[in-house]
């Protein structure tokens, strides 16, 4: 299986696809073909443990390594650092749906399911094709991959990780998760801007030969950690398949049986994995794409219009999801297209021009027969936190609950009784006083941090705060780099001068 470019550049293995991050054009790097698991084979990984599924799954995903390779990055990847011996657990969320955890990780946000993953799949991509320069992964964050992938590259040898952030962009806990990050290998990065300004500028310095030329003079070559990245994606295509195999083993369903999953959804990664999923044969039902209220994505799907042009962008509580430039969409996009490069770079030729674009009537049919969408205020995601809480007494943070009030929202609309999942992105402690606020009302939080908010989110619900936030406002700042966000290139150039 070789690796094709969205935007039409020649093929390359899934190791060389991971190794460069992005196409030489610009494009996404997209499987050739996809996996074709078996009803028999799905049913086999239902007594398996993750790091089992884990590994039945991408071998197939990532024909280039070996199962020795796999094994044993998996066991690197999904050991210690998990607070939960299943990893990705699957709990009811009272009787009508069930949230797939991705958060028991080191940096309580479902960044770390991949992000935990990559360094080691980066490390042998660049073994395989001989790399002897140091790899150099950049990173533009809206808050949590940025953390996610400065504890994953951490002292990782042949590795260095430079993070850019929005300034004021994230959330307290957020900025001084990276800006504590020890190790000799890491970098952080204020941005004067937002997040699709420091996407943007990422992606400009990828395409700056004259960097890639400052780079290769220093012994270093540039990558991405970002979810452009295959080796971000294929990691996240296993937990579909192990929340499904969860089912089946509870007895929740039966083998075949169709399940919808809801995505809380910023720049469609994690919604991505599971059309991929569904495309390698998992029994998937409506994937359903949440947003906040920077709803472009929903819009989109709802409409086959996708436009950002007149667009507002809203400061949420839920701030991972505050995109209007969502990358992985344009993988979508080559799928619906029949895999027309050139169809492709023309729409987001037309996306940098005029800020928007739509597709023809039999796209959005296409698009529509498997996906689904909805979007949540402020006050709507609030309501969601207080009223899983009453009724269920599980706790959720702001990302989550904007997927479990859009997949209330969706079965009310449609009346589709097919089992429904919601994918539960981040601890409820990393946004902890967002989610004190909308449980206790404006009054339990004021005059407090984030940090006495998260201690009064454990005394008022009697759940454990995760050391890792506890921990945080005694830690030395050791990062405090701030930029432009048209000089990101030179600030690079000068942390690692
Ligand atoms: C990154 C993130 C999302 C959005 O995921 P995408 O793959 O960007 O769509 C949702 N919730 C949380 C907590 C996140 O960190």
């Amino acid at each position: 299986m070789q690796m094709l470019s969205t935007r039409g550049a020649a093929a390359v293995s899934p190791s060389m696809a991971i190794l460069r991050g992005l196409a030489p054009d610009g494009g996404l790097y997209v499987p050739e073909t996809f996996p074709a698991f078996t009803a028999q084979e799905i049913r086999a990984l239902a007594p398996m443990s993750y790091q089992e599924r884990a590994a039945f799954v991408l071998a197939r995903f990532l024909p280039d390594f070996t199962r020795d390779e796999l094994r044993a990055a998996i066991a690197g990847a999904y050991g210690t650092g998990f607070d939960d011996p299943a990893v990705a657990p699957l709990r009811p969320v009272g009787g009508r749906a069930h949230a797939l955890e991705l958060w028991h990780g080191p940096t309580l946000a479902f960044k770390d399911m991949a992000l935990q993953l990559l360094p080691h799949l980066l490390t042998l991509s660049g073994r395989k094709h001989g790399e002897t320069r140091e790899v150099f992964i950049l990173v533009a964050t809206s808050g949590d991959t940025g953390k996610a992938a400065l504890e994953g590259f951490l002292d990782v040898p042949g590795t260095r990780c430079c993070v850019f952030y929005p300034e004021g962009g994230v959330s307290q806990a957020q900025r001084l998760q990276m800006v504590t990050t020890g190790g000799s290998n890491t970098h952080v990065i204020a941005v004067r801007g937002n997040f699709d300004d420091a996407q943007s500028g990422v992606k400009r310095i990828f395409s700056d030969p004259a960097f890639a030329g400052a780079m290769n003079a220093q012994g270093r070559v540039l990558s991405s950690a970002n979810s452009i990245n295959y080796g971000r994606l294929v990691p996240q295509v296993v937990y579909y398949f192990s929340a499904y195999a969860d089912l089946l083993a509870q007895g929740k369903i039966g083998m075949g049986d169709p399940v919808n999953f809801c995505v809380p959804t910023g720049n469609f990664g994690d919604i991505l994995a599971a059309d991929y999923a569904a495309k390698a044969g998992l029994p998937v039902g409506k994937l359903i794409c949440a947003s906040n209220e920077n709803n472009v994505l929903s819009d989109f799907i709802r409409t086959g219009v996708y436009d950002i042009a007149g667009r507002a962008f809203y400061r949420t509580i839920s701030p991972s999801m505050d995109i209007l430039i969502s990358s992985n969409l344009e993988r979508l996009l080559f799928d619906l297209h029949g895999r027309d490069g050139a169809k492709v770079a023309a729409l987001m030729a037309r996306l940098r021009e005029t800020g928007r674009y739509g597709v023809d009537a039999d796209v959005l049919r296409a698009l529509q027969a498997r996906y689904a969408a909805g979007f949540v205020d402020e006050a709507g995601i609030r309501a969601e936190i207080r009223r899983t809480w009453e009724e269920s007494h599980y706790l959720m943070d702001t990302h989550t609950a904007v997927a479990s009030a859009v997949l209330r929202d969706y079965v009310r609309e449609t009346g589709d009784q097919t089992p429904g999942v919601i994918v539960s992105t981040a601890s409820p402690y990393k946004f902890g006083a967002a989610v004190l606020e909308a449980i206790g009302g404006p009054q339990a939080v004021a005059g407090k941090d984030d940090f006495a908010c998260c201690a009064a989110l454990s005394a008022l619900t009697g759940t454990r705060e995760p050391d890792q936030i506890a921990g945080l406002p005694q830690m030395p700042v050791r990062h405090h780099a701030v930029c432009e966000k048209d000089a990101m290139a030179q600030a690079v150039l000068d942390v690692i001068a």
